[in-house]
């Protein structure tokens, strides 16, 4: 290795420890989830264009019109589905870059993910294969209808805001599970988490978010 590429390494390192430094601050408590922030390279999921800012603690243009989630709202939402019990199958929609989804999977069984637009999602399947992720199955499909054939999941994270919860989704929990996703119009959303109770739903505030729509149909 040149002493150029060292100094690269070492000083995205430090920003590295500086991103986990400020999650903690902004009260993620979870050490498993800052560790995998830790050891998940965000520079790989965004364009080589953006790479040195991939540390800072902000969404990022993916193309399409979509974004790479705040490392913040990554941490929160993975902290909030996981609390209350390691969880097995999860189902996550709205790949995108597959940052989520790399940071989740090592904290579980198995991912599977829905992306309906198919060149973002052809780009995260060649992330996971070079990172050697392999507990992630991916579909291309229209998530906002779930993955009934590998239903019930014992969680389901959304990584894009429908205007209200998605009763088809939380059918597909099994009862106890947790789906955690942000819901809400353009700019005016709430995270939320909703538990499959024996006869419906309860469902808690977390926090205000912004996230782009969830929307019908593959492209
Ligand atoms: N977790 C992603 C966030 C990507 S932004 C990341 O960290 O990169 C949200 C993604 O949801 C976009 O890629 C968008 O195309 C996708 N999306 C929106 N509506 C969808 C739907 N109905 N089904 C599947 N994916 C959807």
């Amino acid at each position: 290795m040149t002493p150029g590429h060292l100094g690269i390494g070492m000083t995205s390192q430090r920003t590295r420890e500086r991103l986990i430094q400020r999650l903690r601050e902004e009260g993620i408590r979870d050490l498993s989830v800052l560790d995998r922030i830790r050891n998940t390279p965000r520079h790989l999921f965004v364009d080589e264009a953006l790479a040195s800012r991939a540390y800072e603690d902000t969404a990022l243009p993916i193309g399409n019109g979509q974004t790479i989630s705040q490392p913040y709202i990554v941490a929160r939402m993975t902290e909030a589905l996981l609390e209350g019990g390691p969880l097995e199958n999860i189902l996550e929609i709205g790949t995108g870059s597959g940052y989520q989804t790399a940071v989740l999977a090592p904290l579980v069984r198995r991912v599977y993910t829905s992306e309906r637009v198919k060149v973002l999602l052809d780009q995260a399947r060649r992330r996971f294969q070079s990172l050697n992720i392999r507990n992630v199955v991916t579909k291309h499909t229209d998530g906002g209808l779930g993955l009934p054939e590998y239903a019930p999941y014992d969680g389901i994270i959304v990584t894009a805001a429908p205007e209200g919860i998605p009763r088809v989704l939380v059918e597909q929990l099994r009862p106890g599970g947790r789906m955690v996703l942000p819901i809400g119009q353009r700019d005016e959303q709430a995270l939320v988490r909703v538990t499959r109770t024996a006869d419906g739903y309860q469902h808690e505030m977390l926090q205000r978010v912004v996230f782009v729509p969830l929307l019908g149909g593959v492209c």
